[in-house]
């Protein structure tokens, strides 16, 4: 492997700018690399840290292998990047993950499609193309129901809950053309998500599990380790790493899990890339997320991914800075030392916008969710 690994000094490609790709830029830095970033927009999360930002379409191909021919390596922190972005670059750089994982995760039929066909947990689900589609849907799998946008969604955006017949009309009228996915409604008793990468050599590692709450459909509260049973953790760990290989994935995958009342687990869906699940490892492992991303997509051996401490991360969404009248009180969050504080470099705070997040470590995992949710409450004066 030594004589293949993109070594410290090289030139890291990031495709998207957001705040994974920023995360990912600062570890990559610590490591003594260098960053390019290419996404359409100015002054981005990633770009204000990388050592080049290259503002242009994903359908700009030439300015795709412009990209390319300057890094070592091309790898994502957005999925929706479109396929012929990623042929383009592959011609010029290795892609990690490649184009083939990029292209299954960004539709969840195609996703989900390939799961249930490789025999991993899913919730029954039928393809939209019209409304017999839908009505044949409800029948079969039945309701309440959850019909998605097959394309493009994230953070709960394309998705509406169904509760009677009456509504699948209007449910198909507001997909507006687009194909959609209809999912029996789980009833879950949480979500909880892995975070795991693999090397060219096959060598895989994966993060503790994660335990996410969600309010308004964004992901709300994450903490490690999960409040479940060690034989189901390391059922959840024992999925990711059934799927990264039958991804044959080079790089780092989130799994998104449903734990059923009854303890069973449901793949609900995956992400060719590091996760807001997954923040709260840069001040509680050993390795976090985004190192171990460059690890893997540079070919070093993986970092150790042990908790160091039992920690919770808390999103700070736009609505604070509105509820704040203007910047947050920093300083009264960061009373407690063990509050840890990430902004994305994201100027317009809008409602629902992830601007940032706090981490807290604690002696249990209760304490640090109630710090780290404490913290957050201070943000905002009363
Ligand atoms: P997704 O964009 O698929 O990750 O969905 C966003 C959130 O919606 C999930 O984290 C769940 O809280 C909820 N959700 C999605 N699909 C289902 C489903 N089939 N049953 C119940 N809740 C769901």
């Amino acid at each position: 492997m030594a004589d293949k690994a993109i070594l410290p000094g090289a030139t890291l490609g990031v495709l998207g700018s957001g705040q994974l790709g920023r995360m990912f830029t600062i570890a990559a830095r610590r490591l003594g690399y260098r960053v390019h970033v290419y996404s359409p927009d100015t002054d981005t999360p990633a770009g204000q840290v990388g050592d080049a930002e290259y503002v242009a379409a994903y359908e700009n191909l030439d300015r795709v292998r412009d990209f390319a021919r300057g890094v070592s390596v091309v790898t994502f922190e957005f999925e929706n990047v479109p396929s012929p972005t990623s042929r383009a670059a592959a011609e010029l750089a290795p892609v990690r993950p490649d184009g083939e994982v990029l292209h299954l995760t960004q539709q969840r039929l195609r996703e989900k499609n390939f799961l249930q066909s490789h025999g991993f947990p899913v919730t029954p689900f039928r393809q939209i193309n019209a409304l017999a589609d839908l009505e044949a849907a409800a029948r079969d799998l039945g309701l309440p129901a959850v019909l998605k946008t097959a394309s493009f969604g994230y953070d709960g955006k394309g998705q509406q809950k169904l509760k009677s017949a009456a509504e699948l009309p209007e449910a198909f009228a507001r997909l507006n053309g687009a194909e959609g996915i209809y999912e029996a409604f789980v009833d879950f008793e949480k979500e909880i998500s892995v975070v795991a990468a693999r090397t060219v050599d096959g060598e895989f590692a994966a993060f503790p599990v994660f335990e996410n709450a969600h309010a308004n459909h964004i992901l709300d509260v994450t903490f490690a380790p999960a409040a479940i049973p060690d034989e189901l953790s390391r059922e959840a760990v024992k999925l990711a790493q059934g799927i990264l290989e039958a991804l044959n994935v080079v790089g780092l995958v989130t799994v998104e899990l449903f734990v059923t009342r009854d303890g069973r687990l449901l793949v609900n869906e995956l992400a060719p890339r590091t996760h807001n699940s997954g923040h709260l490892t840069i001040d509680a492992c050993v390795t976090c997320q985004f190192e171990q991303q460059l690890r893997a997509v540079c070919g070093l051996p993986l970092g150790s991914t042990e908790l160091r401490r039992p920690a919770a991360m808390a999103n700070l969404l736009g609505d604070i800075w509105l509820a704040a009248g203007g910047q947050p009180d920093w300083s009264a969050a960061l009373r407690d030392p063990l509050v840890k504080l990430h902004l994305y470099g994201k100027a317009e705070p809008r409602a629902g916008r992830k601007m940032g997040h706090l981490t807290a470590t604690g002696a249990t995992v209760e304490e640090a969710v109630a710090r780290v949710r404490a913290a957050r409450g201070r943000l905002v004066k009363t």
